[in-house]
């Protein structure tokens, strides 16, 4: 059942008529995959969808009339937005979020919890004080007790990762304490931010993927790294099939958007001797892996949301 129908069904016979949704995609690419889906889902119920280059946006910031600007002109009025900010564009994407937020858009993720996410360590201290399992982590910066460090997530192997990593890229395995040590030492002399973590070798090279869209499982698939690789990320030659979840890794995934705020999100979890841990929540998940591996029409989910969020707020019933 799509959300859409639920919607209708919620709103029953005094719903006003249906109308189309003016709705804009915030991105750099356009053409890739997950923008082209939710262009078809949309259209397919019959709704227009721009695409607007973040960096591309101007705002003047003012209390009475909050607008975005776009090649010389305010851009319309939008029902809503669906910010799909790469993360080399977090900050002024954030930034132009929250103008369409104070225009009273419908974002369909706000520009704090994108922020919040985004930010490895903020995401992870945030959760695990709500009594989510994460993997044990330590984060340091100037420190040079690099042996403390070590002790606290239980010694070698530890995975190190920099906080800006995405796709895999700034993620190590060492498996000795030297061999950790030398990566700290050198991430210390690059003057970078990175954390410490446990590694949680029965989870086998594999990772889960939960597409959660407001409280919703929508999806779930297991990536599994490649030969010789603790990756699973497919950027990191990862592959992808379809996963049932446990009650447990359905429950943690949907707490961890509810803690976040984030209406649509890809909740990654570790499957681990003492339950589900969470790796990371990423607010712009991609589309082609889930979509493929489970065969649902997930980018409809995401526009059942927004339709029914905008709904609510034009719902203007006569009794
Ligand atoms: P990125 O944001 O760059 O994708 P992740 O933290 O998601 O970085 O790590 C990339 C991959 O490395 C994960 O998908 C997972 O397969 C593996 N991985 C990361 N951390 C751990 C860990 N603590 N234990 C085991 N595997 C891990």
């Amino acid at each position: 059942v799509l959300s859409y129908d639920v919607y209708k069904r919620k709103q029953g016979k005094n719903s006003i008529p249906l109308r189309p949704l003016r709705i804009g995609i915030l991105t750099q690419e356009p053409n890739n995959y997950s923008n082209q889906e939710m262009v078809r889902a949309a259209e397919a119920r019959g709704h227009v969808v721009d695409m607007i280059y973040t960096s591309r946006c101007y705002m003047a910031i003012n209390a009475h009339k909050p607008e975005v600007h776009y090649d010389g002109a305010p851009l319309p009025r939008y029902d809503a937005i669906i910010p799909r900010i790469g993360s080399r564009l977090t900050f002024y994407g954030m930034s132009v979020v929250r103008q369409f937020e104070a225009m009273g858009v419908f974002c369909l993720n706000n520009a704090q919890p994108i922020g919040a996410s985004r930010d490895k360590l903020l995401a992870h201290q945030v959760l695990s004080q709500h009594g989510l399992g994460m993997p044990i982590t330590a984060f340091a910066k100037s420190s040079h007790d690099t042996k403390g460090i070590l002790d606290l997530v239980g010694g070698a192997p530890v995975v190190v990762k920099l906080l800006e990593s995405t796709q895999g890229k700034g993620v190590v395995l060492a498996e000795t304490r030297s061999a950790a040590t030398a990566i700290i030492d050198a991430f210390r002399g690059l003057n970078a931010h990175f954390l410490v973590q446990e590694y949680v070798k029965e989870a086998g090279g594999s990772d889960l993927r939960c597409f959660v869209v407001e409280g919703k499982v929508v999806g779930a698939m297991m990536r599994t790294a490649q030969e010789g690789e603790f990756r699973s990320n497919v950027h990191q030659g990862g592959s992808v099939k379809k996963v049932r979840l446990t009650k447990e890794e359905r429950r943690t995934a949907i707490k961890a958007t509810k803690i976040l705020k984030l209406k649509v999100a890809g909740v990654d979890i570790l499957r681990s001797k003492s339950g589900p841990k969470i790796l990371e929540v990423n607010s712009s998940p991609g589309l082609e892996g889930i979509t493929k591996a489970t065969g649902k029409d997930i980018a409809a989910e995401i526009i059942g949301c927004i339709e029914a969020n905008v709904r609510t707020v034009f719902k203007t019933t006569t009794k």
